[in-house]
């Protein structure tokens, strides 16, 4: 909770991450795309979509990741996006 590094590695280990000022970018997880919407704060606490409108903290995020929580939507098929 205090090792800042663990929590953006840990995201890092789903979305590649590149850092953009003081937060980061990447692809987001949640939604197709090929130019990074996907932000993260510089210390992991909240990422965001400008994309798809996804947005949460950490917690939440590794949950959405998980199943475990809302937040990955799935096409009607069931096909993972
Ligand atoms: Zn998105």
């Amino acid at each position: 909770m205090n090792d800042t590094r663990t929590k953006i590695q840990r995201i890092g280990d789903v979305v590649h991450l590149k850092k953009a000022g003081n937060s980061w970018k990447g692809l987001c997880p949640f939604h197709q795309e090929k130019t990074p919407s996907f932000s993260v704060s510089e210390d992991g606490d909240m990422t965001h979509c400008f994309g798809c409108s996804w947005s949460g903290d950490f917690d939440h995020f590794i949950a959405a990741i998980e199943g475990k929580m809302p937040g990955i939507e799935y096409d009607d098929d069931g096909a993972k996006l």
